[in-house]
């Protein structure tokens, strides 16, 4: 009952044009059926075979979003059904999901992960490999894909102005490419902020927030 209570204030609580998408990793499916009761539909996950076996057990109308870094050889597992990738950042790998993409006749939405936080450690492009790759003839031939978004992670950190300040950033960035449309590139969703971070997120213009702890609790 505490996972629907949780969901039921995101509900009541969440502007209208922000998408909650619960990130249930290592979460048991019972969990995610007690959140899918109260109405959830759109579920993240972080590993891919995690994912695909929790797919197969949860009702068809679940949206997928792979939330997590994506490996090139791991695309054609959740190709049929993943509804949005969102941690994008490299050529390399928008091309595999393009032809995997192709094979199952659909267009797979993406996110571009870019780099804002302090941290050596999280993935991401830099904005100038961002535009090199938008910009590249390569890119410009992708068909099965479509990058619809930013996504961004905040330095893990107690200080608000700094977040505020990362966040700010790929807002601006995320504003700067609104003139930028191609058949393949139209950026509507900004995916950021966390159960730490998601109300400065929404501040700072997020369309979409990936929760995990806040909704299912914490994670072993
Ligand atoms: C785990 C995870 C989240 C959710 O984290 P919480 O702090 O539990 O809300 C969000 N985004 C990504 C990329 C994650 O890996």
């Amino acid at each position: 009952m505490i996972i629907r209570d949780n969901l039921k204030n995101f509900y009541s609580s969440l502007p209208e044009n922000v998408t909650l998408v619960a990130v249930s990793k290592t979460k048991p499916i019972t969990d995610l059926m007690e959140a899918y009761q109260a109405g959830q539909r759109v579920f993240g996950e972080n590993k891919v075979q995690e994912m695909c076996e929790k797919q197969v057990q949860m009702p068809e109308d679940v949206k997928w979003h792979l939330i997590g870094h994506l490996q090139t050889n791991k695309v054609k597992y959740i190709a049929p059904f993943v509804e949005l990738i969102h941690g994008v950042d490299s050529l390399k790998l928008l091309k595999e999901i393009d032809k995997q993409a192709k094979k199952h006749n659909r267009i797979i939405n993406c996110l571009l992960q870019i780099y804002i936080a302090e941290e050596e450690t999280k993935f991401g492009l830099s904005e100038q490999e961002f535009f090199e790759i938008i910009h590249s003839e390569e890119f410009k031939k992708l068909e099965n894909i479509k990058v619809v978004g930013l996504m961004g992670m905040a330095t893990y950190t107690e200080i608000d102005q700094q977040i505020r300040k990362e966040f700010g950033y790929l807002k601006s960035l995320f504003d700067k490419c609104q003139q930028f449309n191609t058949s393949n590139f139209q950026l509507n969703i900004l995916s950021m902020g966390m159960s730490g971070d998601y109300q400065i997120a929404i501040e700072s213009g997020s369309t979409m927030i990936r929760v995990g702890s806040s909704i299912f609790g914490n994670r072993a």
